[in-house]
């Protein structure tokens, strides 16, 4: 990438090039789980100065706007819903919170390759018995002189298997103060791979356990204090689900264009309420979603808009996608027809990055000011 930050016009071209070039190519294999690896479409990502968007231009990034980032997720999701996910991780959660928290020392040295796509970035929260109750978390992160020592094992972790670094939370002392931010790299000894969730959908993006054993994590690779951990955590789903949000908004897109398509071709009759009804939802969606970025963009409080884009754009990409199924009966049925691969692919976006009954509580304690 130049010194300068790419413009919006140009970033609008070069997800447009990397969605023709990369992502739809792929997309029919992605969702058969035989696309791309992961940490190989980032890499093209990369290849095409998208791997860093919201990084800053001197670490390598393209230091562009949430709303940049939220239309190339909607952009790669109304194509390929696998590859939005792995691409939303990789450049949301899993690296801005090295932006957010990082020391220069932690910027410089893991920056540039994650904004080049040389490497992938996944977030490490969930485990087998704290989801979205995040903060009773037990994964343990123990003193030994200059380091830590990192035991337990996260759950449903995307990208795992295929990234360079993973952001782990782990706690260094009971309670929600307790849990600190740490960066693990990849091949660090006792750190494996456990075992892979077969999803019902989004079979493109690899979602496993991560088992820490005893990995040995230097102090230096401590994201933010000790005890800041789930401020860390709580700030990157904040932004998150701006881009779960765009990867719904995409989603809902691609089930409108597969309904269009067919009722054009003359495949259907399509019922016009219907889909008017879905087109006017995922207007809607989108526009939330670039509130909810607008406001990450300018600096301004935006936890309860971000959870109301979330909840409101997977609601849509659900609803929108069982419908583009019932529209496009009896063809989707075929297990490999789009809107069949979209309805599998739309239910995750109502979980991950907290569910929405969850988002649910977050809006309305913030209504409530609890
Ligand atoms: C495909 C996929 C990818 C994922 N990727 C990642 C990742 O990269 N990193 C990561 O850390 N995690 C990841 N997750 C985990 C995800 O964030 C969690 O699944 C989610 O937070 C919910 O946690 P849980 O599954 O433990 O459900 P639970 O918290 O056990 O909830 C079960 C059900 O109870 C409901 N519930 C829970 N508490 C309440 C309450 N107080 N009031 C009302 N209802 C409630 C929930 O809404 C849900 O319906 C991923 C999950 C999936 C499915």
């Amino acid at each position: 990438m130049s010194a300068e930050a790419p413009a919006a016009a140009s970033i609008a071209d070069l997800t447009s090039a990397f969605v023709e070039e990369v992502v739809r190519p792929n997309a029919a294999a992605m969702a058969r789980g035989e696309g791309l690896r992961p940490d190989a479409l980032v890499r093209a990502a990369g290849d095409r100065g998208l791997a860093g968007l919201l990084l800053p231009v001197e670490h390598g990034g393209a230091g562009a706007s949430h709303l940049d980032f939220a239309r190339l997720v909607e952009a790669v999701a109304r194509v390929c819903a696998s590859s939005a996910v792995i691409l939303d991780v990789h450049l949301s959660v899993g690296s801005e919170p090295l932006l957010l928290f990082g020391s220069d020392a932690q910027l410089r040295r893991h920056l540039p390759a994650v904004a080049s796509g040389r490497h992938t970035a996944a977030f490490a929260l969930t485990e087998p018995g704290s989801g979205s109750d995040a903060a009773a978390l037990s994964t343990k992160a123990e003193r030994d002189g200059g380091a830590y020592r990192l035991t337990g094992t996260k759950a449903f972790i995307t990208n795992c298997g295929a990234a360079h670094l993973y952001l782990v939370m782990a706690r260094t002392a009971p309670g929600r103060q307790g849990i600190s931010a740490f960066i693990v790299e990849a091949g660090s000894a006792g750190l494996r791979v456990g075992t892979p969730l077969h999803k019902m959908g989004l079979a493109g993006s690899w979602t496993a356990e991560l088992v820490l054993d005893g990995v040995r994590v230097d102090a230096a690779d401590r994201l933010g204090d000790e005890g800041m951990g789930f401020r860390v955590a709580m700030a990157a789903l904040d932004s998150g689900r701006i881009g779960i949000s765009a990867q719904a908004v995409g989603l809902a897109q691609g089930c409108t264009d597969d309904v269009v398509s067919a009722g054009r071709s003359g495949a259907i009759d399509v019922d016009e309420t219907l889909l008017a009804d879905i087109h006017a939802r995922t207007v809607a969606a989108r526009l939330l979603t670039a509130h909810a970025a607008r406001l990450a963009d300018s600096g301004d409080a935006m936890t309860r808009e971000a959870s109301v884009a979330k909840l409101y754009a997977t609601d849509t990409c659900v609803a929108a996608a069982i419908a583009a199924v019932e529209l496009c009966a009896p063809e989707s049925g075929r297990d490999d027809h789009p809107s069949a691969i979209r309805m599998r692919d739309a239910k995750a976006s109502q979980i991950y990055e907290g569910t929405n009954q969850v988002q649910r509580m977050v809006i309305a304690r913030a209504l409530l000011g609890g």
